[in-house]
């Protein structure tokens, strides 16, 4: 991958992981300002709901403890009887002895409800006859002679069960708000009791919101549907701030009002986990839930009749967060931009230490390379390399001269082709499969000799050493060291020659002649076949040499050897078995063609004198004749044979030829049959 590349992929992944470190550290900001929205949201409404049910309960104590004051008890005692007494007479008397009791009983409770009123917030007092009908309500004097139990539970179940109290919020005709009801029960003189009437207490919700206000420094509102309302209040005592779906019934913060004509309240009042909204330059968060009536919390499926709402004014935490933001964002490219300045100085280093290992590297490599170059130039051997297909792909300097080609002629071409072109049995043109080629096939090293072939046709023995290359665990090429040994095949040639060749004559020596011998034996036990052999002996040689000196005996000697040559095959094997004795043996032959042959030889010899200096020198010689039978065991039995014929053949008076002749075998002490030995000393 390119450098720059490289830091181009580096520097966007680092970015990546800054942004998303920033945009975690980000959403975290805004998670825990949430999660201090909420916390506290919940704080303030348990704080509600505690506040509502001391309200609730403080409601109806006081409705409770003023149903059983006994003045109160009487003075509805005394309203029920009023009221049912005059039924059915004049109904102006009727209204005006009820008006008059109604007065009187105000009168009485003025005192008490003033106090009530001024001192402790109590907004609604409400005295009603044992059948729900409003008798008088101290906050409404005017109003009066009602029955609401139909669409107020919490009265209705009162009215039922006439004896007891309940508290809760609810919409009475006059008031909305925490209600306090209990039941007023008569002790008569005669121990008996009796529902005389109901008390009903009301707070002032205002207060309860400036009180809450006070304690958690929210703003809370409570909203009526105005449906319900409408169905329930006689419209003169509705509230006064409202919209046609919903009422105040209180607030303790005067942008309530404003927000609900803006539209920014919640649609559904029901908003537990907040929103968040600006008004006016403020940032505030607001709550809402369900604002529960008696008949709401003891049956589900009626719906509670308004909302509460409870907001708090969060501009400085929203600021507070902002700069939170700001920090994320600000410390997140600081930190950015410290670790991409880092990365840059870290590449920058990485790449200067690459640099300076391949620099190292590659001078290691060369200097590798001018060693193998050197090695390989200065080696004596031809070295050349293949690869896996068998091409050239390096050669030496001593390889081309051997070969007489230029490196271009050879880079890439198969050596087969240029230098082998055949195998390797010692003859040029063999179809043998190149070494090479097996190499490269079986992975194997081999060793052998070659006949290579130079540029101009001309070949050359070669000792080759073939090794595979290995790469890798790939088998992927050969090295061929090679080294011409044509001087030492010549230097094997001559030794061999000399160690099996009469110096003089050119013939086969003694040794090499008697084991040519029992080859043929060998070879004769195996196939057959026929097979003899000459014995000869020059005659009277001895005096040559005394009368024309050793040179000219051995001048005779040649000459025979010569005639030898020219009569017979060029199969025929001739071996000077020492001096001036000779043999030759003749493969295919027996014994008359043998004869023939040697009285050929005879002829020639006795006809053809050596010629030395100008004169001639004659000669003649002796031949014994025996067969190779199959029952020779060694060359010394049919030579054996042959002397003894040679012997008969000088005994005879020279220049003869003479067959062995089996029944010599058998010794005759009186012819004078004699071995070789005793022979030899004979002549
Ligand atoms: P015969 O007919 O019985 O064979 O008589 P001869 O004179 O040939 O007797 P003999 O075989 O005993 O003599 C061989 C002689 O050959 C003896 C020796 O001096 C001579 N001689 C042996 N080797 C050589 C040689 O290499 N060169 C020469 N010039 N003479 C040799
Ligand atoms: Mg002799
Ligand atoms: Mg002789």
């Amino acid at each position: 991958m390119p450098y720059r590349l490289s830091i181009l992929l580096s520097s966007l992944a680092l970015a990546t992981v800054f942004a998303a470190i920033g945009w975690d550290l980000y959403g975290q900001a805004d998670k825990y300002f949430e999660i201090a929205l909420v916390s506290s949201s919940a704080r303030i409404r348990s704080v509600y709901a505690a506040q509502n049910e001391a309200l609730a309960q403080r409601a109806q104590t006081l409705a409770y403890s003023i149903a059983s004051n006994a003045e109160i008890q009487r003075l509805l005692d005394e309203a029920n009887e009023t009221v049912h007494a005059g039924r059915g007479h004049n109904k102006n008397d009727d209204d005006m002895r009820t008006a008059h009791v109604r007065h009187a009983f105000q009168e009485q409770v003025e005192y008490q409800w003033d106090k009530l009123h001024t001192r402790y917030e109590v907004q609604h007092l409400q005295f009603l006859l044992p059948d729900g009908t409003s008798f008088l309500r101290m906050n409404a004097p005017t109003c009066f002679g009602d029955t609401s139990t139909a669409v107020r539970p919490m009265l209705a179940s009162i009215v039922l069960q006439k004896r007891g109290s309940l508290s809760g919020f609810e919409i009475e005709r006059a008031y909305a708000g925490v209600l306090g009801i209990a039941a007023a029960e008569r002790t008569l003189p005669d121990g008996s009791e009796r529902h005389v009437g109901i008390v009903e207490v009301g707070f002032d919700m205002g207060a309860l919101l400036n009180s809450l206000d006070k304690q958690l420094d929210t703003g809370i509102a409570l909203l009526l549907d105005s449906k319900r309302v409408s169905d329930v209040m006689l419209e003169s005592y509705w509230p006064t701030i409202g919209t046609q779906q919903r009422f105040i019934l209180a607030a303790n913060r005067p942008e309530a009002k404003d927000w609900l004509k803006a539209g920014l309240l919640p649609e559904n009042g029901n908003s537990p986990q907040g929103h968040l909204f600006t008004w006016k330059g403020h940032n505030f968060h607001l709550i809402a839930f369900a604002l529960n009536d008696y008949q709401s919390l003891s049956d589900p499926q009626f719906s509670p009749p308004g909302t509460v709402l409870i907001w708090r004014d969060i501009t400085d935490q929203a600021k507070l967060l902002q700069e939170n933001h700001k920090t994320v964002i600000v410390n997140t490219l600081v930190a950015w931009v410290v670790a991409q300045i880092f990365l840059l100085v870290l590449l920058y280093a990485l790449r200067r230490e690459w640099e300076r290992q391949l620099k190292q590297n590659t001078a290691t490599i060369k200097n590798l390379l001018q060693h193998n170059a050197l090695l390989l130039d200065t080696a004596a051997d031809g070295i050349c390399g293949v690869d896996k297909y068998g091409c050239i792909t390096f050669i030496n300097r001593a390889a081309l001269t051997m070969h007489g080609f230029q490196l271009k002629e050879v880079m890439g071409k198969d050596p087969n082709e240029l230098f082998y072109h055949h195998g390797s049995d010692d003859h040029p043109g063999s179809a043998k499969v190149c070494p090479v080629t097996q190499t490269l096939e079986d992975g194997k090293p081999r060793e052998s000799e070659e006949w290579l072939f130079r540029r101009d046709g001309s070949s050359f023995p070669a000792k080759v050493a073939i090794t595979p290359i290995f790469e890798q665990g790939q088998r992927n090429g050969a090295v061929i060291v090679f080294h011409d040994i044509t001087e030492q095949r010549n230097r094997q040639e001559a030794l061999l020659h000399l160690a099996t060749t009469d110096s003089l004559t050119g013939v086969s020596n003694r040794r090499h002649f008697l084991h040519q011998l029992d080859a043929e034996l060998a070879r004769q036990r195996r196939h057959g076949g026929k097979a003899s052999i000459l014995m000869t002996d020059l005659d009277f040689f001895k005096r040559i040499n005394d009368e024309y000196g050793h040179a000219t005996g051995d001048a005779v000697l040649s000459h025979f050897v010569h005639i030898v040559r020219q009569t017979v095959r060029r199969s025929d094997i001739i071996g000077r078995l020492g001096g001036e004795e000779f043999a030759v043996l003749l493969p295919g032959d027996g014994t008359d063609g043998a004869r023939e042959l040697a009285e050929r030889l005879r002829h020639a010899f006795e006809n053809n004198s050596t010629k030395v200096d100008g004169t001639a020198i004659a000669c003649t010689v002796s031949i014994g004749i025996s067969d190779l039978l199959t029952d020779d065991v060694s060359a010394d039995e049919p030579l054996h044979r042959a002397d003894k014929a040679l012997y008969a053949a000088k005994a005879a008076g020279r220049n003869r030829t003479e067959l062995y002749d089996p029944a010599w075998q058998r010794p005759d002490p009186e012819d004078g049959s004699k071995g070789m030995d005793e022979r030899r000393c004979e002549r």
